[in-house]
């Protein structure tokens, strides 16, 4: 096989990214936008030792999965990965993906039952990041990244965001366009503006509007401030914030914030317990989706009311909270400083006693608890992506919960920590994969531990 064939294929699976997977003797093929299925022709653009990747050419017979695509910017865009298949389709290839990660990497001998979700499949997201770049005319675009790649596909109406974060960035637009602020360029460090960050408290509808600036200040605020106030969805824009990032980094958002505009948050109500929404807390993005997962985990870690409850990862403390009134004590533990103020006033607005919040990273704060004596019997993890230190497991077994929740949006990351816990003695005794992010490669899964 060499680069510019085109060969035929049938897609007999799909990789953890998406693409369709073939086989032409003992070359595997990957085909980003195939579906389980397809009969296709593919034109090979890389080939390597064992693998090579592939675009559709031609289908000669489509899979049954296959629906039209309603997004004009599917294919180059980065955000979606199923707008090509039906929803049902989408959520077998999700559990797959979880049993395949448990069974494989993490040896462990159960079965995931079907994926719990929410009907909500477009217009779920209660936050969105969109960078601002320039295009090939030097006229400022923003929209999201194409995959794997920093190139900006210009696009304000995305399917998966409510209708009003289209609003607010057409005004920001206009903004653009009025205070001829420079778009940021990651090339040469120059230009201003570098992202538009939005998020919505789906509840109560109050947006925030956050503008990621390489700069201490920004010409033309009050234009601003006047643009975004008076768009049709400018009632609800309750808070504008500029975010300071001056670094030469990918990382979206900088450590400062200045309100321009309205309160520093916004209001949300989850679970029947209200939260205050900051700029610089992690909040889950699918309100619905994030009450079947929570619903779940309290579940899953059968609280009695003696029972002392470690959350770990906490962000701004959302599991726990949820929890703290079938429970004796919440301890949360979270490494950014500002969702530790969020955790705390979120307890305090719910009138929650039985909660407290440390600031620091999980493997030290559990250590610490653990020297202090501190022996919860539910351990509530909910690492980042990257899964949880291997310290942090050692220190929670050590600790003897009867139950360790662990929540996760990596299948991968999840089956090599639980495959950690089988060796110092705990074994998963049920796993439940929830879709919160449809539409996208992504899924969360949730599951027990005991000894
Ligand atoms: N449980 C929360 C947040 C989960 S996201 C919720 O459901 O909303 C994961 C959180 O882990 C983020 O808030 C992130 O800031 C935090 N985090 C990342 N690395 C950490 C570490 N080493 N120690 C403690 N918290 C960490």
């Amino acid at each position: 096989m060499k680069k510019n064939d085109d060969i035929k294929l049938t897609i007999t699976g799909l990789s953890s990214e998406g693409s369709g997977i073939g086989r032409d003797g003992e070359m595997v093929v990957f085909v980003e936008g195939a579906a389980v299925g397809d009969e296709l022709i593919a034109h090979i653009i890389k080939v390597k030792k064992r693998y090579a990747i592939g675009t559709i050419k031609q289908i000669i017979k489509p899979s049954k999965d296959r629906i039209e695509v309603d997004c004009p910017v599917f294919k180059s865009c980065g955000g979606c990965s199923y707008r090509h298949i039906s929803y049902s389709s989408e959520l077998e290839i999700k559990r797959q993906k979880i049993q395949d990660a448990l069974t494989r990497l993490g040896g462990i001998d159960i079965k995931v039952e079907d994926i719990l979700h929410t009907d909500l499949i477009d217009g779920y997201r209660n936050k969105a990041q969109h960078p601002v770049g320039l295009d090939m005319k030097n006229n400022v675009i923003t929209g999201f990244y194409a995959k794997k790649s920093h190139r900006i596909i210009n696009n304000t109406k995305c399917l998966l965001e409510p209708t009003e974060f289209e609003t607010i960035l057409k005004a920001i637009k206009n903004y653009i366009f009025i205070s001829k602020i420079k778009a940021y360029d990651e090339q040469t460090h120059r230009g201003i503006l570098r992202n538009i960050y939005i998020r919505q408290a789906k509840s109560t509808g109050e947006l925030m509007v956050c503008l990621v600036v390489n700069s201490d200040s920004v010409p033309h605020k009050q234009v601003l401030i006047d643009a975004l106030t008076s768009c049709p969805c400018g009632d609800k824009i309750k808070s504008i914030v500029f975010n300071h990032n001056k670094e030469d980094t990918n990382v979206v958002l900088g450590k400062r914030c200045t309100i321009i505009h309205g309160q520093d948050h916004i209001k949300d109500e989850l679970c029947g317990l209200k939260f205050n929404i900051t700029p610089l807390s992690f909040y889950q993005v699918n309100p619905l989706g994030t009450e079947i997962l929570y619903a779940k985990a309290k579940e899953f870690a059968a609280l009695k009311s003696t029972d002392t409850v470690l959350d770990l990862y906490c962000g701004a403390g959302t599991i726990g909270l949820t929890m703290a009134k079938d429970c004796k004590q919440v301890i949360g533990v979270e490494i950014i400083k500002e969702a530790i103020k969020s955790a705390n006033e979120n307890a305090q607005n719910n009138n929650i006693e039985n909660a407290r919040f440390i600031c620091d990273d999980a493997s030290g704060a559990a250590k610490t608890l653990f020297d202090e004596g501190i022996r919860p019997n539910v351990v509530v993890l909910d690492p980042p992506r990257k899964g949880c230190d291997t310290e942090v497991i050692e220190t929670v077994v050590k600790m003897n919960p009867e139950r360790v929740v662990y929540v996760s949006c990596d299948p991968a990351t999840l089956a090599r920590d639980c495959k950690i816990f089988g060796e110092l003695g705990y074994g998963v005794d049920d796993v439940v994969g929830v879709d919160m992010f449809a539409r996208t490669v992504h899924v969360e899964t949730v599951l027990v531990l005991s000894r």
